[in-house]
């Protein structure tokens, strides 16, 4: 099988071996869970429950009525103890309801505490009926990025897509969980993938995978024998090569095209699904299971028995046993929500699992450099190793003067977040960090302006 690539990009150590081949590990029930009632892009939920109430797991417990909003579910059977603001993965506050485990009086049967939507048959149903059934189970891109498959399915008009790409890349070092996905359930991977195809009305589909993940393939392929569904799916190698995951790179590696500067996968023709997404979208429509549970890969120095685990959404890592999950905390100097390129720093380990959590990366002071940013020396190393063609080095120098505009012409809002530029940086300079920084405040600005024009016209229009 040919293995195709894009332009740059980096051979990062994979420091995948801890994890690597290893099962996904159900973790002891959790005694409680805390679930951020906002874990995807657009207009904020609504609470659906209140103190005191009694939910089960599955339940639907917040929701809002955005375009680009999607509910959330109590992943775990018990009451509602506080509904209350608590720091989330990407550092923000957030709402977030906290359900303490406990089973109705007397005991549930078995099953009895759990709430799943009916099952309903995605080959069947009308476009309208699929949709609304992946947004009613609450599914966002599991892949990191978080945004709402039910709007990602529903491509303008003046967009036709011909391509879905299954993407089971997993670039970043240490995660492990799409790998495992695509050797755990890579039946449920394909009947995704078929699921989507006809929810779009596209008939040819690429399972994206790095090289090293080669011995893979005739299991998936068989996958796809059995399947027997209508239209052309087939597996794509591409080189195990940072940031072969990103949607842009996969697209470029598996069908030769460029999404354009400013533009999306859409604008290539493609939609892009990481795997695990494409599981749970299986499970929405067999099951009618909500998405209450998520697969990561917790790992990284300080940890001392590394795993891939299955956690409800809104599990915190501190709840677990030390039997099952022990961390070094003498040695513990960082931790990241997401892999070490892409994930998010935080201050405390007590932060819940959300829906989009890769992984949670336990790091020693060896495995990350804790230096401090020094000049820049106009090495160009940033700008040789970034896979999007951009001028890192040139955007943080606008950014650090404040020209937001200088930063966004020297394409600030094509960077894909991947991380490379800080990696290769000598000066240790926290790029990436920067310009996550530079899109909040570009979006904010824009969103300013859009009030203050709608207002302008508010006020035009009555005089
Ligand atoms: S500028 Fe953005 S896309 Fe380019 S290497 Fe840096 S983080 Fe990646
Ligand atoms: S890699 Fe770092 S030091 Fe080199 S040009 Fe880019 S920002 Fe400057």
């Amino acid at each position: 099988m040919a293995v195709s690539t894009f332009k740059r990009g980096l051979r990062l150590p994979t420091r995948k071996t801890a994890t690597e081949g290893k099962p996904v590990e159900q973790i002891p029930p959790p005694k409680q869970v805390v679930i951020p009632i906002n874990q995807h892009f657009g207009a904020p939920n609504q609470s659906l429950v209140q103190v005191g109430d009694r939910v089960k797991r599955g339940q639907k417990i917040a929701d809002g009525s955005g375009l680009m909003t999607v509910p959330v579910h109590a992943s775990i059977a018990g009451v509602v103890k506080k509904i209350e603001s608590r720091i989330q993965s990407n550092n923000t506050e957030g709402l977030c309801i906290v359900i303490e485990a406990s089973a109705p009086e007397g005991g549930p049967a078995e099953g009895a505490d759990t709430e799943f939507l009916p099952p309903l048959d995605a080959f069947t149903c009308t476009r309208e009926e699929a949709l609304a059934r992946i947004r009613e189970a609450g599914i966002i891109g599991m892949g990191g990025a978080g945004f709402p498959v039910h709007v990602k399915l529903s491509p303008p008009p003046n967009k036709p897509i011909d391509v879905i790409i299954a993407d089971g890349a997993e670039c970043e070092p240490y995660l492990t969980t799409d790998e495992a996905a695509l050797t755990e359930k890579p039946h449920l991977v394909v009947l995704g993938l078929a699921m989507v195809m006809k929810i779009t009305g596209v008939n040819r589909a690429i399972i994206g995978m790095e090289d090293n993940k080669a011995p893979l393939i005739p299991m998936i392929e068989r996958e796809i024998r059995m399947g027997d569904y209508p239209g052309d799916i087939r597996v794509g190698l591409c080189k195990t090569r940072y940031p072969q995951g990103g949607e842009k790179m996969l697209i470029t590696a598996l069908t030769g095209r460029e999404v354009p500067s400013g533009g999306l996968p859409m604008d290539a023709g493609c939609i892009v699904q990481n795997v695990g997404t494409l599981a749970a979208i299986a499970e929405a429509f067999t099951l009618g299971k909500p998405l209450i549970d998520r697969d990561l890969t917790v790992s990284g120095g300080a940890c001392k028995l590394p795993k891939n685990i299955r956690a409800p959404v809104g599990t915190l890592l501190t709840e677990l046993p030390a039997e099952f999950m022990d961390i070094d905390y003498d040695i513990l100097r960082k931790i990241l929500f997401g892999g070490p390129m892409m994930g998010t720093s935080v201050a405390s380990i007590g932060i819940p699992i959300q829906k989009n959590t890769s992984g949670i990366i336990l790091m020693t002071g060896e495995e990350t450099w804790m230096d401090r940013e020094g000049p820049c020396i106009r090495c160009g190393r940033c700008i040789r190793n970034c896979a999007c063609r951009l001028s890192p080095v040139i955007m943080n120098i606008n950014l650090e003067t404040g020209d937001l505009d200088g930063a966004v012409k020297a394409g600030l809002l094509d960077c894909i977040e991947c991380g490379s530029c800080t990696y290769m940086c000598p000066a240790r300079i926290k790029l990436v960090q920067r310009f996550r920084v530079g899109k909040q405040r570009f979006r904010a600005r824009q969103s300013l302006r859009l009030e203050r024009q709608k207002a302008a016209a508010a006020v035009l229009g009555k005089g």
